[in-house]
């Protein structure tokens, strides 16, 4: 039990060897800040350019009809991107392919695949394996709150079973075809070990949402997780104004993935392509940068009396979920830099209350149990200086025995 409860891996440094093992895991030659800003790119000099183009055509003109047939064919036979021009927008754009090659780089899986939300992403994973009659899920909680709703609800059809990590094995049917965790989760920061975890989904496939570490904390695909999904409107973005989703995994996989986005829609504008592989660029130098502070301001609040507890991940990253001895609405309604919002990953810092907001959706007794507390506060530590920051928050949590 103990050893499902904390992921070892250690933060990746620059110098870090990447190259990976087993099923679907590429070998990235190169350190994963070399990646960050050259994966994707690699054809821009020779095309005589520096910064990516942006393709907007949602059609490709042909005179040969017949190619066309046969590349459609070709995809809906297996959901390998399409040689040359992608016939329309919907099987694939070269800016958004660019950002999937580089997200796939920084997580060392073969391929990933793009879509217009974090949920669009989840929803695609849902259906390929519903469509192949694995309607079962096996999830741990707690989960972000829509993907928690996703489930419950059935929206797609999906039955879920919720377990504790110890349980993942037993609860597995043989119509099981998937499992899904968080790791550190939202909005509690809980902690998985992901290799025990993959180990207890036998030869189901592993979903791990790695929203919060990134690739630069941590890389799920090494631990066995089979799919890394990613709300690309957080971290990878990391400036609050791109919204996006993309799934990294094996290619065989990816094409099912493919497939699905051509039927069913959710893909990714090129603008937040082009935007999305700008903001890896920056990811690891944000991400470090931001978890340095995050870490500071998890030492002032767990020192401080107004704070009863307080939650930061032994993988580091810049998130902080604390609960505090008063009431968390005046803390959200006191902060003067820091802005109240919902979302997280932005150069700049957000607070929000998860009872409230991001897993308001979740059912009380649910929310409960799985540790999201009606004190709970989640915040997303920015890049502004870590006193100012202190000063903001010192002040929103009130006189001498907090609000
Ligand atoms: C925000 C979030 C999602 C959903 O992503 P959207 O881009 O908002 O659709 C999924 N998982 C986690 C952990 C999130 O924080």
């Amino acid at each position: 039990m103990d050893s499902l409860v904390h992921d070892r891996q250690g933060a990746l440094g620059a110098q870090d060897d990447l190259s990976g093992d087993g099923r679907g895991i590429a070998t990235p030659a190169r350190a994963l800040a070399t990646e960050a800003v050259h994966a994707g790119r690699e054809d821009l000099a020779a095309l005589g350019l520096h910064a990516a183009p942006i393709d907007l055509s949602t059609t490709y003109p042909s005179y040969d009809s017949r190619g066309e047939a046969a590349r459609i064919d070709a995809f809906a036979a297996d959901g390998a991107e399409p040689e040359g021009p992608p016939v329309y927008a919907r099987l694939g754009n070269p800016t958004v392919a660019r950002f999937e090659t580089a997200l796939a780089r920084l997580e060392g899986t073969e391929s990933a695949v793009a879509f217009a939300s974090g949920m669009a992403a989840l929803s695609a994973v849902l259906l390929v394996r519903n469509a192949m009659g694995l309607r079962h899920v096996v999830a741990v909680r707690p989960l972000y709150g829509c993907s928690d709703h996703l489930l419950t609800a059935g929206l797609l059809g999906s039955e879920v079973t919720w377990v504790d990590p110890a349980g993942i094995a037993d609860a597995l049917r043989p119509d099981t075809g998937l499992v899904m965790v968080e790791s550190p989760a939202n909005p509690t920061l809980a902690e998985l070990d992901l290799r025990a975890v993959a180990h207890a989904c036998g030869s189901v496939p592993l979903l791990a949402d790695n929203t919060f570490a990134t690739p630069v904390l941590q890389r799920p695909a090494e631990s066995g997780a089979r799919l890394v999904l990613h709300s690309a409107t957080k971290y990878l973005g990391g400036h609050g104004d791109v919204m996006a989703g993309v799934v990294a995994c094996d290619e065989e996989f990816a094409r099912k993935l493919r497939q699905v986005r051509f039927a069913t829609g959710g893909v990714l504008h090129p603008l937040a392509g082009y935007l999305l592989l700008r903001g890896l660029s920056t990811l690891p130098v944000r991400v470090r940068a931001a978890s340095a502070n995050a870490a500071e301001l998890a030492r002032r609040l767990a020192a401080d009396p107004r704070v009863s507890r307080v939650h930061y991940p032994r993988i580091g990253g810049a998130m902080i979920a604390f609960e505090v001895h008063g009431d968390p609405h005046e803390v959200i309604a006191g902060v003067r830099l820091v802005t109240p919002a919902v979302s997280l990953g932005s150069v700049d810092s957000l607070i929000q209350h998860p009872a409230s907001i991001s897993h308001r959706i979740v059912p009380t007794a649910d929310r409960h149990d799985a540790g999201v507390s009606d004190k709970l506060l989640r915040l997303s530590v920015g890049l502004e200086d870590v006193d100012d920051l202190w000063t903001d928050l010192d002040a929103a949590l009130g006189g001498p025995g907090g609000r």
